[in-house]
């Protein structure tokens, strides 16, 4: 049953939420799970054409985030940052330009879903100006209108990053229709769209693992793939554990099996080589704050650098794209004016 899935997934055919939720049910280390594994590498390198990709991003701020995702160390909820920090453009300018001169294939600019929209905007007109013409700008922000969507397109992002996170509206103050809203007004707006199956923990059952994969694969998006969550300590969230590099490797397997080869790229987040080899082809680096991390400066804790994401891919037999992200631009796939609420 598990090869017919899989012989399914190779010839491009859409899985079902029970095929799905058969992959995601396979034993890890058993030979289904290499088949697994094995079919979804394939897929990625066919999908991205060769060449994975690092993006590089900067959390802009840091500041007690009343939307309190549970998962985030933002979130004034969990009282690991009990003071606004805000990075200035001539920290932000020089960080960028350092992720420019690395290598990365674009750049995420995220603020905290409270960073006021027109700083942001003032922010991005200055980081773009400073940057190389062809470098791909790519935002991380909180939800917003479709006019705000189109100013975003014409200060210069390319797309953005948005997902509609497991546990949306329990673990989060956020509804979904919100979060999909705004993923809609994104694609109105002409942005391409960047997601994926997140932030996993070890109690998420099969079944909200295959709803979130699938609503991946209705955003048409950019790529898709899988990220763990990372315990904030003393939250309610971090006794349930963590998920293994392993485990995340079967997952986002089993996501790049559900989603057509027309969306080029899978990634996992944070990097690991057992990932890579299973079929992420896109890391991060990063720099600045970080809804991961409890370091002010993550690149002094768990951000890695766009060298040492490259050497994770590299380990892991990929070769690296130079140049703009392709998942954002020519791979990226067409996307409807669709309406997903
Ligand atoms: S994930 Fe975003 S919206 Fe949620 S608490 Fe963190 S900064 Fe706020």
């Amino acid at each position: 049953m598990i090869k017919e899935i899989i012989t399914k997934a190779q010839s491009d055919l859409i899985l079902d939420a029970s095929e799905i939720a058969e992959l995601f049910k396979i034993t890890l280390f058993s030979e289904e799970s290499a088949l697994i594994q094995a079919a979804a590498r394939k897929i990625a390198e066919q999908a991205c054409q060769g060449r994975a990709e690092v993006h590089a991003q900067i959390g802009l701020n840091i500041a007690p985030c009343p939307n309190n995702c549970k998962f985030c160390s933002f979130a004034a909820c969990n009282g690991v940052f009990s003071e606004a920090v805000e990075l200035s453009a001539l920290e932000v300018i020089s960080r960028t330009q350092q992720f420019e001169q690395d290598g990365a294939d674009a750049i995420f600019i995220m603020a905290t879903a409270d960073y006021a929209f027109s700083k942001f905007l003032d922010m991005s007109r200055q980081i773009k100006q400073a940057l190389k013409s062809e470098t791909i700008l790519i935002a991380n922000v909180g939800d917003f209108s479709l006019d705000q969507a189109k100013q975003l397109k014409d200060v210069g992002y390319t797309g953005i990053y948005h997902a509609l996170r497991l546990g949306e509206g329990r673990d989060t103050q956020i509804s979904p229709e919100k979060r999909l809203a705004t993923i809609n007004t994104a694609h109105q707006a002409g942005l391409s769209v960047g997601t994926c199956l997140e932030p996993v923990g070890p109690e998420h059952t099969v079944e909200e693992l295959v709803e979130k994969t699938m609503v991946t694969r209705d955003i048409t998006p950019a790529y898709s793939g899988a990220a763990r969550r990372i315990p904030i300590p003393n939250t309610d969230l971090a006794q349930k554990g963590i998920c293994s590099e392993a485990r995340m490797a079967h997952i986002l397997a089993v996501v790049r099996l559900a989603l057509p080869v027309s969306i080029p790229g899978n990634c996992t987040h944070e990097p690991s080589i057992i990932g890579a080899a299973a079929g992420a082809c896109l890391l991060w680096a990063e720099a600045g704050s970080n809804p991961r991390d409890t370091q002010e400066n993550t690149e002094e804790k768990r951000g890695m650098t766009v060298q040492e994401c490259r050497r994770v891919l590299e380990e892991a037999e990929w070769k690296v794209l130079d140049g703009p992200s392709r998942f954002y631009t020519d791979l990226a796939p067409q996307n409807e004016e669709k309406v997903y609420v």
